[in-house]
């Protein structure tokens, strides 16, 4: 008998496996897919770590969770600063002095500044219901049309018009020269791929890979005192208050007989012709000096029942199942416990997923 099953093995189930384990309880992990890891799983290719589920750099602002993690490894140096390709020129990304240099030739913040105010003022006063609005609103409509509107209409499969406005907040507007795609005060890739945190956090646990929790329920359940889920929660309640609806990926996976394809490890391909997202060259995550390379194109694609559920859709209606599903965990809170970005439900980054994981682990043992 356990104390706990833990559905899943990826950074949710790993963090509360080991804290869990550290606390002398007795767990059990299980995951449906046959590595640990869940969506930051690396395989080691041509002597390369190859982010299997799309590219994953780690960083946040959180002292106390980048301490954390150094725990399980050693962090390098990298910072991720990606390039735009529209129609064959390249444009730096976040958008920032070096994007609007090459866009419109300014070279001072003050040139750019009225840059963007002629094509913004206009809607000052207005209040964005949508993200093309509230792009056009914070940045105008040439940067809107070249690296922003044709990248976020297929990467989620419906017009910029029907998609809520917080989507963009993510990406920071700088007026200085820097390319470093994140605000926050940390960030790297850890040394060996993220299989090393893994690997680390559940070692000596109970560990079966290749199982489905819902194949044989009843059996895991009655294994263990408590459950903690990571999959998804509308399939836990047998999709009782409706389907919530998630945005699939295809990664077409491709090793290149020369040392360096593009240069840099993420390239974004901004027009709408293009069918995939961007291009990853993972040897460049580690500034690895192999002969060979692999490089990933990321296809966003239409999801449904059974694929892997990559980005839960976080609009009004979709929220709305979701709520319904929250109030029903919350019943079950002595026997089950939810976390994880499936079963909240929510656009987590992995430094979120650990501050989530940890906030579950210290409302479970009292700290
Ligand atoms: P998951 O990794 O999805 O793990 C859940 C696990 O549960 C899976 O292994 C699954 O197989 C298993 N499972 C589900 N149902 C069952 C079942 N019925 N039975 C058994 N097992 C089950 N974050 C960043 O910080 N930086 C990034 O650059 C970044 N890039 C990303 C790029 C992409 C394309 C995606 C999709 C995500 C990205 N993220 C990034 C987010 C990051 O992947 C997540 O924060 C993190 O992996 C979530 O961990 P999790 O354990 O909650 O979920
Ligand atoms: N985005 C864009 N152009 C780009 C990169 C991003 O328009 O070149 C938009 C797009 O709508 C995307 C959002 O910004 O969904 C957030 O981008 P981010 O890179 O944070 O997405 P994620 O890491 O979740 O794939």
């Amino acid at each position: 008998m356990y104390d706990y099953l833990i559905v899943g093995a990826g950074l949710s189930g790993a963090v509360f496996a080991y804290e869990a384990t550290k606390r002398g309880k007795k767990v059990k992990v299980i995951d449906k897919r046959d590595h640990i890891g869940g969506n930051i799983y690396c395989e080691s290719i041509e002597g390369i770590n190859v982010h299997k589920y799309g590219a994953h750099i780690f960083h946040t602002s959180n002292k106390r969770i980048w301490d954390y993690v150094h725990q399980f490894a050693t962090f390098n140096h990298y910072v991720n600063a990606p390039v735009a390709n529209y129609q064959g020129k390249l444009y730096n990304l976040p958008f920032n002095m070096n994007t609007f240099y090459t866009m419109w030739g300014t070279t001072t913040p003050q040139e750019v500044k009225e840059k963007i105010a002629e094509q913004t003022q206009h809607l000052q006063d207005t209040e964005p219901r949508n993200l093309e609005e509230q792009a056009l609103k914070l940045i105008g409509k040439d940067v809107y049309e070249i690296l922003i509107k044709g990248y976020t209409e297929k990467q989620w499969g419906r017009s910029a018009t029907e998609l809520p406005p917080f989507i963009i907040k993510r990406l920071p507007v700088r007026f200085t020269f820097d390319n470093n795609y994140f605000n926050d005060c940390y960030q790297g890739i850890p040394e060996g791929g993220y299989n090393v945190i893994i690997k680390k956090m559940l070692e000596g646990i109970d560990l079966e890979l290749g199982v489905d929790f819902f194949e044989e329920r009843g059996a895991w359940e009655a294994q263990a005192n408590k459950v903690v889920f990571t999959g998804m929660i509308d399939q836990y309640f047998d999709y009782k208050h409706g389907e919530l609806d998630y945005r699939g990926l295809r990664f077409e996976h491709e090793v290149l007989d020369t040392d360096n394809f593009q240069g840099n490890a993420v390239v974004n391909y901004t027009e709408r012709s293009v069918p995939y997202t961007r291009i990853i060259e993972h040897k460049h995550f580690e500034f690895g000096n192999q002969e060979k390379t692999v490089v990933t194109k990321e296809y966003p694609a239409d999801w449904k029942k059974g694929d892997e559920p990559y980005y839960p859709i976080n609009d009004v209606a979709n929220n709305a199942i979701f709520a319904n599903y929250a109030k029903e965990a919350e019943s079950l809170k002595d026997k089950v416990i939810f976390c994880g970005r499936l079963a909240d439900y929510k656009y987590y980054d992995m430094h979120l997923v650990i501050e989530r994981a940890l906030e579950v682990v210290e409302a479970e043992f009292g700290e």
